[in-house]
């Protein structure tokens, strides 16, 4: 059920659930203050509650409300992503609520770019917890069409078109001592990441570093990255991962013999399966933004198989890779 912005901040702020548009993918909204309103995202979800929820605020000024430290190197990161694809995973104050961390002792936060998202967090002045608007370790909605597919017709949900990231947040999280460390990948590379984070560390000197010293708990320099399955993002139907096309387009005729039917999605030129085939263009960007809508789309065809190229093991196709990686898991 379409609803408008208007709607869907009455709806947050009765402590409801609303599926909103972000950049990245279509996220199942709470207001992340109210345990019964962010509990309602889990029954939805079927999610497991030691998977924490990212917090999307307004704007940078309203990360204090939620950490007890903002460490300089978190600054930076901030100034440089936000608003964007980019979530920091911070030292969380006590208030924050156990709900939306999954019991960890730090929160995920994160500015979205998408307009309408940044809209409803102004206008409402509320935070919103919004993991992915589908259920536990299926595939992540990049359209109101497929919330509405997955979560069924009475979800309110704010269509803003088609999320032009179309892969979930890159998650950093830096401790009290501003170490940092990937979480998860993300469009915003570990590379994009380091240049910022690590710009001042060469001219740091040994007094500078003792000065900056905070007795901190070890277990937040290496935290545990919670939630992150190695099945997740899955379609349907079966998926089969190929490292080249020419091992791909073996498997189609050994099924095609067999009687099992299946479709392919491909990426870039080179010769093509004789089954019905999807090709994104061999650009990061572009198949991070046509991924889960091309993998919606293949798994409606009900075949009994997904064939699916991977793209190169390179740093620019780190998410994409991550993402297929954990689609094809069995
Ligand atoms: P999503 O599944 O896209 O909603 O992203 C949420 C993911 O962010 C979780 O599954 C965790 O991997 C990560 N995350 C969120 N909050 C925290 C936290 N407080 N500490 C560590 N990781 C977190
Ligand atoms: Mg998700």
């Amino acid at each position: 059920m379409r609803v408008s912005l208007e709607q869907a901040i009455a709806e947050l702020k009765k402590g409801e659930v609303v599926a909103i548009p972000t950049e990245t993918v279509y996220g199942l909204a709470a207001d992340a203050t109210n345990d019964a309103a962010l509990k309602k995202i889990f029954a939805i979800k079927q999610r497991p509650v030691d998977h924490p929820l990212i917090v999307h605020i307004g704007d940078i000024s309203q990360v204090t409300d939620w950490v007890t430290v903002f460490p300089e190197v978190a600054v930076r990161l901030a100034k440089a992503f936000w608003p964007g694809p980019f979530t920091l995973v911070l030292p969380a104050k006590s208030h924050v609520s156990r709900v939306v961390r999954g019991d960890e002792p730090t929160v995920a936060l994160r500015v979205p770019s998408h307009p309408l998202a940044l809209a409803l967090l102004k206008q409402s002045g509320l935070s919103v917890a919004a993991p992915s608007a589908n259920l536990f370790t299926q595939l992540s909605p990049t359209t109101a069409q497929h919330v509405e597919a997955g979560l069924g017709e009475a979800m309110p949900v704010l269509d803003g078109g088609a999320c032009n990231v179309g892969i979930e947040s890159t998650i950093v999280s830096v401790a009290a001592n501003g170490q940092w460390q990937l979480l998860r990948p993300g469009m915003i590379s570990e590379e994009d990441i380091a240049k910022i984070a690590n710009v001042k560390l060469a001219n740091v000197t040994a007094s500078d570093e003792a000065a900056g010293d905070v007795d901190i708990d070890a277990s937040q320099v290496t935290p545990k990255v919670p939630g992150q399955h190695a099945l997740h993002y899955s379609p349907r139907t079966p998926l089969r991962l190929f490292n080249d096309r020419v091992t791909l387009n073996q498997a189609c005729e050994t099924f095609a013999e067999a009687h099992v039917t299946c479709v392919a999605m491909l990426i870039g030129k080179g010769d093509v399966p004789s089954c019905t085939a999807i090709t994104l263009p061999d650009q990061p960007y572009k198949v991070a933004e046509q991924l889960y809508s091309t993998l919606h789309s293949l798994d409606a065809m009900k075949v009994d198989c997904l064939l699916v190229e991977l793209p190169p093991h390179t740093p620019e196709w780190a998410a994409v890779f991550d993402r297929l990686s954990r689609a094809g898991h069995q």
